[in-house]
């Protein structure tokens, strides 16, 4: 098996389902109510652990009872969490309104995700002993970077997914192994619309980019080899939340069981397709028989 540590968020997803969603000042009655344990740090922490990789989270959750959920969640996924903190006062949480045509408007309050500022004991050596750590950026930069640093150090092969796009630190990208970035979040660190020249320019930054296209599939990049796109499965979405993650999820295991970039773009895209194809975050992440099964 392989050894994977996610640093990063834990965040509960309070969804409302309404018919439209509320203008400024406006009261809508929703149709239904939701809780849903997402973050992306727990969401790649789940998809790697469905994958079969051996699985350490190290983030923060609040003392609520939403704490309690997401440890729960994450361990009944097979995701170690004695590296999970529980921090004073409330975990992170999402605030999402999905009306009638699926758009959404959300609001995310960090809480016990901008209080993991630093590692702790015992961090370091959970990260030097995981064949890959993956990174995002919904936890302060400073940790991230911490992070990315130890990795190096050990020899461990860091895969970020700069989400939500922001300016990175010189020092985060001489330490990142692998970028994924989607469509949107290489157009913003690059300001180049087009995939293929953004990979490119990244490619100063860092030595391998594989830039998520949605159903297009994935455009790999890396230095002194051609780019590659390995096109998604046709599949029937019904919803896309989290595909991203499901994705790096299973990619961290492919690469970290040896598999060549090609193979494993090409089972970690299978992942990600059959996740859209069932509704949810967490819940619609494959386990690897079903990868398997899928996998062309
Ligand atoms: P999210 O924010 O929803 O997690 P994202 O914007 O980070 O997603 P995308 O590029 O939309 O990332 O999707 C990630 C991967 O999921 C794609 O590279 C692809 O492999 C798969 N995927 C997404 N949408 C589809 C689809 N409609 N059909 C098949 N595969 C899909």
């Amino acid at each position: 098996m392989t050894a994977i540590a996610v640093l990063g968020s834990t965040n509960m997803d309070l969804v409302a389902y309404v018919p439209k969603a509320p203008r400024l000042g406006e009261t809508v009655t929703g149709r239904e109510f939701r809780t849903v344990p997402g973050g992306k740090g727990a969401n790649q922490a789940v998809a790697a652990a469905r994958a079969g990789g051996e699985v350490r989270m190290i983030g923060a959750v609040g003392a609520d009872d939403f704490g309690v959920r997401l440890r729960a969640a994450l361990g009944a996924a097979g995701v170690d969490t004695a590296a999970l903190r529980t921090v004073e006062g409330a975990s992170g949480t999402a605030h999402i309104t999905v009306d009638d045509e699926g758009g959404n408007s959300i609001v995310v309050v960090p809480g016990a995700n901008g209080r993991l500022t630093s590692l702790e004991d015992g961090d370091e050596a959970r990260i030097a002993a995981a064949d890959t750590l993956l990174l995002q950026l919904e936890v302060p930069l400073g940790v991230v970077t911490a992070a990315a640093r130890a990795a190096r150090a050990h020899g461990v092969r860091t895969v970020l997914t700069p989400a939500p796009a922001q300016p990175l630190p010189p020092e985060l990208l001489a330490a990142t192994d692998l970028l994924v970035p989607n469509e949107h979040e290489a157009a913003a660190l690059t300001g180049l619309t087009d995939a293929r020249q953004a990979a490119e320019a990244l490619l100063q930054q860092v030595p391998a980019v594989a830039v998520t296209l949605g159903a297009a599939g994935v455009l790999c990049a890396a230095r002194g080899r051609a780019p590659l796109t390995v096109p998604a499965p046709r599949v029937r979405a019904v919803d896309t939340t989290a595909a991203g993650d499901t994705f790096v999820g299973a990619l961290a295991v492919a690469l970290g069981e040896g598999r060549a970039v090609r193979e494993a773009v090409s089972w970690a895209c299978a992942a990600a397709a059959l996740s859209v194809q069932r509704p949810g975050a967490q819940d619609s992440m494959p386990a690897r028989a079903e990868i398997d099964a899928f996998a062309y």
